[in-house]
């Protein structure tokens, strides 16, 4: 979406009109995704190989799972190297990896509307179920991705396996611990986002370099994608099972609030157009059904699942509909600004329905997949005043406390809160208020460090010193790159902390640097 395109009738003195956008951008309809089904494109010849992002899948359900493969024989320029016209794809879903017994397969229209990916939602899946799949477009034909279906809801699994991972700033390492993550054999995976980073080319390293300027137009959103699924290690886990993902700020822009940015001075309808091209580069890029298809510069992110009555999952989107950030006072860090009942990271439709879908589970474990920490983490150095961020849950205290005593006063089983963004381990046990441990536990929160943002990490227990001590819930913290492997059973779940040595070079080793357990019915953090 550019400013240039948009009708003239949106301009006013003062420039764009942000009401006049937002009913313009209501207005907008799927014609996009219409055109996918239309007659038949023609078949088109490929003089360089056009699966150039592999292939991805994605919110599975028992039923149902998302195929995602996008053509690019040009990745890195404006259209991909593609003509501007549909392209026909063809796609397959088997028991097996050599395509002998195939159970659904079709056509669909790669447009150029969409940045030529293609989403098929096959239907009537066997639950509980592993499939292989492919696509074929002209003569050319994609890697084969391995996929599954989620146990029927009213199935009670044993056991379930999935990896939670963040922030993989490109500039800043390499994705190396993902080739652990495959290894690993996880169920799923759940991405919390800062998928991509968008600053400008030099800003966070030189392992690897983004390409040009800060990114704001739709092509430089789409680039700055294909360059991070570029990345083999990544693909390779995409292929491998599917994901659930979400985002954070860097797929948009730092520390964004809603319709706010950080910098002074931003144009709310000029920023509204910005966040329309990166949801919409965000969608095409990603394994999302039909629900996520943005509108203008509204995209419904936020969705649940489950794996039978093992567990319940809630992924969130703590970036859409917050209000901005509350100004950090560093004499009073919870002061009146952050306590504000106004403040709200979820909106209120969201948090309506995150309760009410959270009455309603009847899953022995709820899994609530986020972004920002929930845990009252007071990072200040030693002897220096109290600091909490202001990005993240505690700068929205009185919708924490609220989440909180919600959990508590519905005894909403098994709380578990999965959270990225901050590039550093932590496990913590969430009270309403964390500082009185007279406080009953209501939650176990386990916090994902980044893959590869912040470069190498450190094993050094100076968090230990920093944290551990003056953070009464926190029963972990480390400051080294990697993500976590989530074992869960009807009795036990499992947190395992990968990290890996390097992420600057090829060769990185993934191990595992800690592993906490939580029992069902306690929502104590034990060392396992
Ligand atoms: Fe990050
Ligand atoms: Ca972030």
């Amino acid at each position: 979406m550019n400013l240039e395109d948009l009708p003239k009738a949106l301009q006013h003195e003062g420039g764009l009109s942000r009401r006049l956008f937002l009913a313009y951008a209501a207005s907008l309809s799927s014609i996009p995704l219409l055109s996918r089904y239309a007659s038949a494109a023609p078949v088109h010849v490929f003089t360089s190989e056009p699966f150039t992002f592999g292939v991805a899948s994605g919110d599975p359900d028992h039923e149902s799972v998302i195929l995602w493969t996008r053509l690019a024989p040009k990745p890195l320029e404006p259209g991909g190297g593609m003509p501007k016209a549909p392209v026909e794809v063809h796609w397959e879903i088997a028991e097996d990896s050599s395509f002998k017994k195939i159970v659904q397969s079709g056509k669909i229209n790669a447009t150029p509307e969409l940045g030529h990916s293609v989403h098929i939602e096959p239907r009537g899946l066997k639950p509980d179920h592993w499939y292989s799949y492919r696509f074929k477009s002209g003569d050319a034909t994609s890697p084969i991705g391995r996929t599954r279906t989620l146990p029927a809801p009213d199935a009670s699994p044993d056991k379930l396996r999935f990896a939670v991972t963040s922030c993989q700033n490109f500039e800043a390492g390499l994705f190396t611990a993902y080739q652990q993550m495959v290894k690993d054999k996880p169920d799923f995976v759940f991405h919390l986002g800062d998928y991509i980073y968008e600053y400008a080319s030099g800003r966070n390293g030189k392992v690897r370099t983004h390409l040009g300027p800060e990114i704001e137009s739709l092509d430089q959103y789409r680039i700055r994608y294909a360059q991070y699924r570029g990345d083999k290690d990544l693909q390779a886990m995409h292929a491998a099972c599917p994901w659930f993902v979400t985002w954070d700020d860097h797929e948009f822009d730092n520390n964004c609030a809603n319709d706010i940015s950080e910098q002074k001075n931003v144009d709310t309808a000029k920023f509204l157009i910005r966040r329309a091209n990166a949801y919409q580069a965000y969608y095409e890029m990603m394994p999302l059904r039909t629900s996520s298809l943005p509108v203008g510069p509204n995209m419904t992110l936020y969705r649940k699942g489950s794996f039978g009555t093992l567990a319940e999952f809630f992924i969130l989107d703590t970036r859409q509909y917050r209000t901005d950030q509350p100004n950090n006072d560093r004499k009073s860090p919870l002061n009146a600004a952050a306590t504000n009942p106004r403040n709200s990271l979820l909106g209120e439709t969201q948090r309506k329905w995150l309760f009410d879908s959270m009455n309603a589970s009847k899953g022995t474990w709820n899994i609530l997949a986020q972004q920002v920490m929930m845990a009252l983490a007071d990072r200040s150095k030693a002897n220096s005043p109290a600091n909490y961020s202001m990005d993240q849950w505690p700068g929205y205290a009185h919708e924490r406390a609220a989440l909180l005593k919600h959990i508590q006063d519905h005894k909403i089983t098994n709380p578990v809160v999965l959270t990225g963004d901050i590039h550093s381990n932590w496990a913590n046990e969430l009270r309403i208020d964390d500082f009185k441990q007279e406080q009953a536990i209501i939650a176990s929160e386990f916090v994902t460090t980044s893959l590869s943002s912040g470069g190498n990490g450190s094993a050094t227990i100076r968090g230990l010193d920093e944290y551990l001590g003056r953070n009464p819930c926190t029963k972990f913290h480390n400051r080294e790159r990697g993500y976590i492997i989530c074992d869960v059973t009807a009795k036990t779940y499992t947190t395992d902390y990968k990290v890996i040595d390097e992420v600057l070079k090829p060769g990185g080793k993934t191990t595992s640097r800690a592993k906490f357990t939580v029992e069902a019915g306690t929502p104590k953090i034990h060392e396992a």
